[in-house]
């Protein structure tokens, strides 16, 4: 039996409490029937349980989205984005909880999640202060006594489907630029990671009208359900390329609006001229295993001068084996830099990688103290449990191998040898994804000529991973349709309306 009750609107941001955990449905708490729960990748304890909805609960959502809509699309964007503004402030005062619960749902260390929740905060003001007023095309002089106005009008009912490797930070880049755009929205959290996601959105509810800003948690169907639903006009998805194939498919049945963030397989080229190959090794190390190496935009490939390969070889391998990993929440010192896999089902990919490794006898490096980096962490607090695997570095594999030709995941990163500057860009580019790729060097200028040349939506020279607010992100080829962030992830949001004015 489904129960409700009502949140705390209007009120000062309140500290959450972790230890209940609700859909939010038309501005209130509500219950399921039958709940479920996630594991914490580092202990396989179970976090606490969710509700798991029913079809019936997406069709009441889409109501009150609907609903809400109609009134939240006339708000001004200036009350929008002070809504906006001081959902920021809740979040920020949430950190500690937050951050806390997705280190349990999510594995990463505690310091990093803090540090997703923090940017995700920031991330949301600097989304407020973007601005997306008509644009004057032509004016009544030069068109004849016309004046032609181009407007972006919201779309309705927009759902956000979020994957498990960062709910927070991604699943507010989709709820910000929706609801200031005037749509309401309502978000689908990874199975995996729920409980972030129901408490960010149960916070909203503080600054936000009842159904403008909702949380549906579930099992596998519960996708589906929303993509196939014909009251939701825009879903936005962030997750695996198989995965947004079949979201396409479902959406066109109704036409909706759509934006893929799927899935990348970064290469980094390294040019012998780079300042100092120790720090470009340790510095693209931390690329390829930051969050356990389950980012987008983690680099994949590591393709190295064979002229300075060795001496990089060498670097890469002692920083990779110096990351310190463990369970997040354990005061540990150092603190850990790397968490579990998150899933069982990743940790079970990464192995048949491992496997696909050992079978076609690939060399691995080893780090100096000569442990077997293809065992799972023994040596832990965690002791034996969890979904740990070190970092495995595969040496000069051929680009035929899984290792390179396909997206890991995790903690398994191959380093290619090149010798001809045309081959490495043609290796580089020799993928359906096209995420993000850097390009390494002294020569800037050289550096830049080179990433103009890569088929990927991110390219960094002399770094990865890095963002801006006002940047678009998004992915060529496979890794996407659409972006995200900036203005132009607004626009996403939005159908273009041209007005006419005639005098
Ligand atoms: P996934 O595709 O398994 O799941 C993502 C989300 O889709 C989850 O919420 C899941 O429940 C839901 N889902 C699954 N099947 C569905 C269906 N048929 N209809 C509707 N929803 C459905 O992805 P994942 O394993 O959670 O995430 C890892 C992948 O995401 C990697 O490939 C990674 O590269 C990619 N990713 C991309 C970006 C980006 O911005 N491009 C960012 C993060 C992760």
């Amino acid at each position: 039996m489904a129960t409700e009750t009502t949140t705390s609107a209007g009120a000062a941001p309140a500290l959450l409490d972790f230890t209940r955990f609700y859909n939010i449905i038309n501005g209130k708490l509500t219950t399921t029937a039958k709940t479920r729960h996630s594991i914490n990748p580092s202990t396989l304890e179970a976090n606490p349980e969710v509700p798991v909805s029913t079809e019936a609960d997406v069709d009441r959502a889409v109501d009150a989205a609907r609903k809400a809509y109609s009134t939240w699309r006339r708000t001004s964007y200036a009350e929008r984005r002070a809504a906006l503004e001081a959902y920021a402030d809740g979040i920020a005062a949430n950190v500690e909880g937050l951050a806390t619960m997705l280190t349990r749902e999510q594995g990463r260390p505690l310091a990093l999640t803090r540090m997703e929740v923090a940017t995700t905060a920031e991330r949301l003001k600097e989304t407020a202060a973007l601005e997306l007023p008509d644009e004057v095309i032509a004016d009544d002089k030069d068109s004849g006594g016309q004046t032609v106005v181009k407007r972006y009008t919201p779309l309705g009912v927009a759902c956000g489907i979020v994957p498990w490797n960062f709910p927070v930070g991604l699943a507010a880049l989709k709820l910000s630029a929706a609801v200031l755009t005037g749509n309401t929205f309502i978000m689908k959290p990874s199975p995996f990671t729920p409980c972030a996601n129901l408490k960010m959105v149960e916070l909203a509810q503080q600054f936000f009208p009842p159904g403008v800003i909702q949380c549906l948690s579930g099992d596998d169907s519960l996708g589906p359900w929303l993509t196939e639903h014909p009251g939701i006009d825009k879903v936005s998805f962030t997750g695996s390329v198989a995965t947004g194939k079949r979201i396409m498919q479902s959406c066109s049945k109704t036409l909706k609006r759509v934006t893929l963030e799927l899935g990348g397989n970064d290469a980094a080229i390294v040019f012998p001229d780079v300042k100092d190959v120790a720090a470009t090794a340790a510095t693209l190390a931390q690329a390829c295993f930051f969050n356990t190496s389950q980012i987008c935009i983690a680099v994949k490939r590591v393709y190295v001068h064979a002229s300075i390969y060795a001496a990089f070889r060498a670097a890469f391998v002692a920083a990779a084996n110096g990351f310190v990993y463990g369970d997040g929440l354990l005061s540990t010192d150092p603190a850990p830099f790397m968490g579990p896999l998150t899933t069982e089902m990743q940790y079970n990919h990464v192995q048949t990688l491992l496997d696909d490794v050992r079978a076609t006898k690939l060399a691995i490096v080893r780090g100096t103290d000569g442990r077997d980096p293809l065992a799972t962490a023994t040596d832990t607090a965690a002791a034996g449990k969890g979904y740990f695997v070190r970092p495995v570095v595969v040496d000069n594999p051929p680009d035929t191998a899984r290792v390179v030709a396909e997206e890991a995941f995790g903690p398994i990163v191959p380093l290619l040898q090149w010798t001809d500057e045309e081959d490495v860009i043609r290796r580089a580019n020799d993928t359906r994804l096209g995420l993000g790729a850097s390009v390494w060097s002294a020569d800037l200028a050289h550096a830049a000529e080179v990433a103009r040349r890569l088929e990927a939506g991110n390219v960094w020279v002399n770094t990865h991973m890095m963002s801006h607010p006002s940047a678009p992100f998004g992915g060529h080829k496979w890794s996407g349709i659409g972006v995200e962030g900036g203005i132009d992830g607004l626009k996403q949001y939005c159908d273009i309306q041209v007005l006419y004015l005639a005098n």
